[in-house]
């Protein structure tokens, strides 16, 4: 049985910010990686939007700054996942994929959140073959192609407009008849001869006999004028926000609607005395890493405060 003071769970800027102040404030913390080690910013290219860097910063490069310095004071980083937790016992027990069992007296949970899919049959049968949640990740291979990006929020125009650097055309398939992403990422795409945004248009299926080949659309649907058409396109993107990765947790902690962790009021306090939820995990709104980091800190500095007691 291993034991540490503290464990975070996940390294975003949330998971690592809580590393840097708890290491800081000498609680030797142990940070579990997680699949997806650096956290969803990892998938993205420029972060323009982190204080401090006014030219922005390449987001891999940011996420190893916050590793090394969450490292530099002393956190042990392991590249695992948690598979069991048992916070209904003290110290809390966790399960990690390589089997091995800690025990924690506070735990830090900066699992964040993960894309959302529309639940068509087709997106499984072409995951991987056409079907993507990740631009940056998978957009190299639409070269002068012609792909979808399903949504209209930021992420949504930010992925269209990536895509549009590398692709023929770019369709964004919206469903309401306005965009809601922020004014600045809708100027982008709209200025973008590129892009051509399908307003009132939702996606009824997919189809290609080698990946896709193209969509099956409905123009408003439900509607006198709806119309239902095929369009042909070779990379389908999807870009419709995200779900908390709190599964695990749900057994003891209180959840939203969406399984959000409900923490008590803007402090990253759960239901649990010494159990901490930060960054979008937590945060149905904002998804920001310099929010996510904020929230870290605060986690870190209610740990080392409860740990005291
Ligand atoms: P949002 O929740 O803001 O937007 C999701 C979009 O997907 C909406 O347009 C929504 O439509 C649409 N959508 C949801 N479900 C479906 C569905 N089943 N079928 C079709 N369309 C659907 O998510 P984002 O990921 O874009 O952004 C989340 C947060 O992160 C926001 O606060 C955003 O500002 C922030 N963000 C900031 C960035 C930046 O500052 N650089 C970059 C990326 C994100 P509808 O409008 O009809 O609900």
């Amino acid at each position: 049985m291993n034991t540490t003071k503290l464990l975070i769970i996940g390294s975003g800027p949330a998971g690592y910010t809580a590393g840097i102040y708890a290491g800081r404030a000498n609680l030797s913390p142990t940070l579990i990686e997680g699949m997806q080690p650096g956290g969803q910013l990892t998938i993205t290219t420029e972060v323009e939007n982190f204080p401090g860097f006014p030219e922005g910063i390449d987001a891999n490069e940011l996420m190893e700054g916050m590793r090394r310095q969450a490292e530099r004071f002393g956190t042990q980083i392991l590249p695992n996942m948690v598979t069991d937790i048992d916070l209904g016992t003290r110290p809390f027990h966790v399960t990690l994929d390589d089997n091995s069992h800690w025990t924690a007296d506070s735990i830090i949970i900066a699992t964040g959140a993960s894309a959302k899919y529309l639940g068509l049959p087709d997106e499984q049968k072409y995951m991987g073959q056409g079907v993507s949640a990740c631009a940056t990740c998978d957009g190299f291979f639409y070269r002068k192609k012609i792909v979808a990006v399903v949504g209209g929020g930021d992420t949504a125009c930010e992925e269209a407009s990536y895509l549009a650097g590398l692709a023929s055309k770019v369709y964004l398939i919206v469903r309401k008849p306005f965009l809601r992403a922020s004014k600045i990422m809708q100027e982008r795409v709209l200025s973008n001869d590129k892009i051509e945004v399908l307003f009132e248009t939702n996606t009824l299926g997919l189809y290609g006999e080698n990946g896709v080949e193209g969509a099956h659309l409905v123009y408003r649907k439900g509607e006198n004028d709806e119309r239902q058409y095929d369009l042909p396109i070779d990379g389908f993107f999807l870009a419709i926000g995200h779900h908390p990765n709190s599964e695990l947790f749900s057994p003891w902690l209180k959840t939203d609607e969406d399984g959000y962790i409900i923490t008590e009021g803007d402090s990253p306090r759960t239901a649990v005395p010494g159990v901490y939820a930060a960054g979008d995990v937590a945060d149905p709104h904002y998804r920001q890493a310099v929010i996510a980091a904020a929230s870290g800190a605060k986690a870190a500095m209610e740990a080392e405060k409860f740990l005291a007691q």
